[in-house]
């Protein structure tokens, strides 16, 4: 089986490991791609939380 050096193996934009993507849109390695989601999400409520907030402290 010919599968590395082909365009099917990619590296992770974490840690650079070669993995092979689910996707063609795919950044991360299994691993990795749990810590992004995770971290996207948290980014994206901590970003809402804090949008509510300042609308809370403006609204008298
Ligand atoms: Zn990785």
């Amino acid at each position: 089986m010919e599968i590395f050096g082909k365009d099917t193996m990619k590296r992770c934009a974490i840690c650079g490991k070669a993995f092979l993507p689910g996707s063609n849109r795919a950044k991360y390695c299994n691993d990795c791609r749990v810590i992004a989601q995770r971290r996207q999400k948290a980014e994206y409520a901590k970003r809402c939380r804090a949008n509510s907030r300042t609308i809370d402290q403006q609204s008298p």
